[in-house]
């Protein structure tokens, strides 16, 4: 999605204003003058339409500040300069502030827009990483990975992770504030991260945002996008802000700029337009259900869907917004759960109106495997037979057929048309084959499921529904 954005000019007090600030952080980054207080973003006046926020102060007592536009319920939040001898991600971001100033009437009325220009205040005035006492602020950060020591470029360096998760208070200020607003919304919270530099053509890291987003985010500005959360493979890199993140349902991701020079101004722009583009990523739907467990909401036709055949047990969670299911047709959609795609095809009428993508055959077709060179097998006593497919369906597996449907005809109870519905055709007898935690299985693969039955402890009455959707978003 490219959103056009004119680029219009401020008024020139305001302009004014705004570029000294800039002209301060330009003289930071060239070292040229040392931090000059009073110059903050809460102290000078905001742009209209714009409010100050505080989140704390820093080791040396320097204010992290901010401003906020707008007063919806999902949150989006802009932060520059985790790193201090990265100035130039703090100025891009005082740069959007004064173009989100001008362009105000383009941000949705659901969302939130937070600035943060400078997290790492006492860095950035000496130009170093490190804050004032030498930790890393995007190494201190409460994960299973946390370590005291850490890597950069040029090596290991001591205490670079601090002396324990949260020990800075410029982290831990941050944290808290990041969960205050999680917890105000039943809606994800998601933050940029800015970083330099990734050259020659800069990065984006997908975080815990998810790779849609962050693909989104990288084609508009011409960044390449990493298939990796967080790191770039060059060293190890621990305790960060986007891996405590996922830990919190919070959607962190990371944007290195290619250089430490100021972005020209066309790419200033492309950055304010990949913004917005997060920004209209999910716009609120009037009906919609958000799950913290994943960040994700449903709505509309497909959340009635969900709702009317079972939710949670049979689909599970949403692992995706709804999304085009073919971009010539706007209003078809589809959306991601653990065990389902489900589709909303509108021309259909209810329930047709909504199919379940074929994803068993889809699964074998991504691991190379045609279903039609299966063994075949002749009627079974006791087992549900299929000539479509010559396989037979017995024992745990039918009874984990027939327990799980769609509801078609308002009654209780599962009919054969209600499984087949949901399940499909069998596309092989349960067969051995091991699974991607190292252990074997019987496995029935289905239309649209995977069943599974452990071996070791013994066999029991119902086999397994594989999380088929999660399997194969982790390779979207
Ligand atoms: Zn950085």
């Amino acid at each position: 999605m490219t959103i056009q954005i004119q680029h219009t000019r401020l008024p020139n007090s305001l302009q004014r204003r705004w570029s000294v600030l800039c002209l301060l952080l330009v003289a930071l980054l060239v070292g040229s003058i040392g931090y000059v207080s009073g110059t903050s973003a809460a102290e000078s006046s905001a742009p209209p339409g714009m409010v100050p926020v505080m989140i704390g102060t820093s080791v040396q007592g320097r204010s992290i500040e901010g401003l906020r536009m707008g007063w919806g319920p999902r949150k989006v939040v802009i932060t520059g300069a985790i790193h201090g001898s990265e100035g130039n991600t703090a100025v891009l971001v005082q740069e959007l502030i004064a173009h989100f100033a001008t362009i105000q009437h383009l941000v949705p009325p659901d969302v939130s827009l937070y600035f943060l220009p400078v997290l790492n205040p006492d860095g950035l005035a000496i130009n170093s990483r490190y804050n004032a006492r030498g930790v890393d602020l995007n190494r201190n950060w409460d994960t299973d990975d946390w370590q005291p020591d850490t890597m950069d470029s040029a090596g290991r360096v001591r205490g670079g992770g601090g002396s324990a998760p949260f020990s800075e208070p410029e982290t831990a200020m941050l944290a808290t504030w990041l969960l205050d607003l999680r917890d105000q919304s039943p809606f994800p919270v998601t933050t940029v991260f800015y970083h330099s530099q990734y050259p020659p053509n800069g990065l984006v890291m997908h975080g815990s945002v998810g790779l849609s987003i962050s693909r989104a985010f990288a084609a508009i500005v011409r960044y390449p996008a990493s298939d990796s959360s967080t790191g770039f493979g060059a060293y190890r890199v621990t305790g960060t802000a986007p891996a405590w993140c996922g830990r919190h349902q919070i959607r962190c991701f990371e944007i290195e700029l290619p250089t430490r020079a100021n972005v020209s101004p066309a790419s200033m722009l492309r950055h304010a337009d990949a913004i917005l583009s997060v920004l209209l990523w999910e716009q609120t739907q009037p009906d919609q259900r958000c799950f913290r467990e994943t960040g994700m909401c449903i709505a509309g036709r497909l959340r009635s869907f969900w709702e009317q055949n079972g939710g949670l047990a049979t689909f599970g969670l949403p692992l995706t917004r709804q999304q085009a299911l073919d971009a010539a047709n706007p209003g078809y959609l589809m959306q991601w759960f653990e065990r389902a795609r489900l589709e909303f095809h509108p021309d259909n009428p209810a329930p047709a109106d909504v199919k379940l993508g074929r994803i068993g055959v889809e699964y074998l077709e991504q691991q190379g495997r045609d279903w039609w060179l299966f063994e075949r097998s002749a009627p079974q006593d006791g087992c549900l037979f299929f000539p479509e497919t010559e396989k037979n369906i017995c024992g745990p597996f039918l009874a984990t057929w027939q327990a799980h449907g769609l509801q078609l005809d308002g009654r209780s109870g599962i009919t054969f048309a209600e499984s087949l519905a949901l399940s499909g055709l069998p596309l092989s007898d349960a067969q051995p084959e091991t699974l991607s935690d190292g252990q074997t299985y019987l496995v029935q693969w289905f239309e649209r499921a995977r069943f599974e039955l452990p071996l070791d402890p013994a066999p029991t009455d119902q086999a397994q529904i594989s999380l088929l959707g999660t399997k194969m978003q982790v390779r979207e």
